[in-house]
């Protein structure tokens, strides 16, 4: 597991969503977004309940979801040019006792900071890694953070620059949810903590990294195990070897386009919904069911269509269309490849001829992408600037806030995971690192996720 190493010397800024949407805002750029008002002030939405502008602005926020205090004025009220010099002087002043993780999905202002780039399974590798920091400040969303300080050390304090900086596709299982729908499910397969005459269980629970460690801890409890878009279809393998069926959540997607890749038929798939009886199921249907996928997704993976394909491949002829395999199957079939934002980035590393790129994942990965490869043309598939509204909240001005209060002793916004949830969860995780590909060659698309 390697993250990429961003050095930690102040880098040129990179063309990024953020100036293209502050150009928008200026009136310098013409173009479109689906709204402007996170770029400048984040801290007006972080104590309303709902997720602000942005590709996640129409979910629901739960009621428990944590929220932010009000960042002091000074850095509400400073500039860009100011934020930048604070965070780099914090930064300097207290070096290797801090390490900064930076998404890729986040903003280049915040991107240019960090000492590690990846994605939450790189970024949380770094996290245990750098055992000698003090502090690991956080640059992404809430359940990378808990994901950290499950990973790194008692006495590391991880740190998330806004705790409003949820995802909504993780709040889509909450951890209520998940026990009822368990209970419910024992109903109808009986005791689910006991194998049947061929060793056997009757349901295995899989959860996607991007979730609460409540659910990993629950997963761990039940026999589980957590994947991530690079490994969905080998911890599928090693569940299927250990139950008779899935339950897989929250990225209903993502279960999906790995099971079918696996061949299993989309009438074995149903689909549950917390908020019906067994899940909107009957017993037949949960009798047949191989994988039953629950009713969460990605606002940001959403947004793309198989008619953005189309129009991609009629404008650009020979184009090469890599998409996220949280997208909706429809479009995960009509691209030439699918892949976690790893393999999206490896892919066009690899690419030796200069390539035009169609790429569905969040905007400023994309962005960030095309800068780094001019060599290559590589667009967004979806036309609008429309960033992850839960990324988008890390703003430079909570970047300075959490360094300087460190500069100053003061630890702000630690993520504590409580250790009867860490160790379940713990457990879930180590599953996981443990689960081996197949040894046989897998087809394209498992090879790309
Ligand atoms: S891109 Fe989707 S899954 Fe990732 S943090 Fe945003 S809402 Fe959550």
């Amino acid at each position: 597991m390697t993250a990429v190493n961003i050095a930690l010397a102040p880098r040129p800024i990179d063309p990024s969503v953020d100036h293209e949407i502050q150009g928008i805002v200026s009136g310098s750029l013409q173009g479109e977004t689906c709204n402007t008002d996170l770029v400048e002030a984040p801290w007006r939405f972080d104590t309303v309940p709902g997720y602000g502008p942005g590709a996640s602005e129409g979910d629901v926020i739960p009621t428990g979801a944590p929220r932010q205090g009000e960042l002091p004025r000074k850095y509400r009220e400073a500039g860009e040019d100011e934020l930048d010099a604070r965070i780099t002087a914090a930064k300097n002043t207290l070096g290797d006792r801090v390490v900064v993780l930076g998404h890729f999905y986040q903003r280049e202002e915040v991107v240019r900071h960090a000492d590690y780039v990846g994605d939450s399974f790189q970024l949380a590798g770094a996290a245990k890694a750098r055992t000698d920091a003090e502090a690991i400040v956080f640059c992404g969303v809430h359940f990378m953070a808990e994901t950290a300080d499950l990973l790194s050390g008692p006495d590391q304090a991880v740190i998330l620059p806004n705790l409003a900086a949820g995802c909504s596709m993780a709040d889509m299982a909450s951890i209520d949810e998940v026990e009822q729908a368990w209970e419910e499910l024992a109903d109808v397969y009986g005791d689910l903590d006991t194998p049947d005459a061929e060793g056997l269980l009757p349901v295995i629970p899989v959860t996607y990294m991007n979730s609460s460690a409540a659910i990993k801890g629950f997963v761990g409890r039940h026999h589980g195990i957590v994947c991530t878009s690079s490994n969905a279809r080998t911890v599928l393998e090693w569940a299927f070897k250990r139950g008779r069926r899935v339950l897989f959540f929250p990225d209903q997607h993502l279960g999906r386009n790995t099971a079918k890749a696996m061949g299993v038929p989309l009438e074995q798939m149903p689909m549950w919904n917390p908020r019906k009886p067994l899940g909107g199921n009957d017993d037949t249907t949960l009798d047949a069911a191989r994988v039953i996928l629950w009713h969460g997704f990605c606002s940001v993976h959403r947004r793309f269509s198989v008619a953005q394909i189309d129009k991609a491949r009629a404008e650009h002829p020979g184009v090469r269309v890599i998409v996220h395999p949280e997208c909706p199957m429809e479009v995960v079939d009509a691209a030439d490849e699918a892949g976690s934002t790893d393999y999206i980035r490896k892919a066009i590393e690899a690419a030796t001829e200069p390539t035009t790129f169609a790429i569905g994942t969040e905007v400023n990965l994309v962005q960030r992408l095309a800068a780094e490869h001019p060599q290559h043309e590589i667009f967004c598939l979806d036309p609008v600037v429309c960033p992850c509204s839960t990324m988008y909240r890390i703003h430079p001005g909570y970047l300075a806030w959490v360094l300087e209060s460190l500069v100053a002793g003061e630890v702000v916004n630690r993520i504590t995971v409580p250790a009867d949830v860490a160790d379940p969860a713990r457990v879930a995780l180590e599953r996981m690192l443990a689960a081996k590909p197949p040894a046989a060659p897998a087809a394209a698309w498992e090879q790309a996720s």
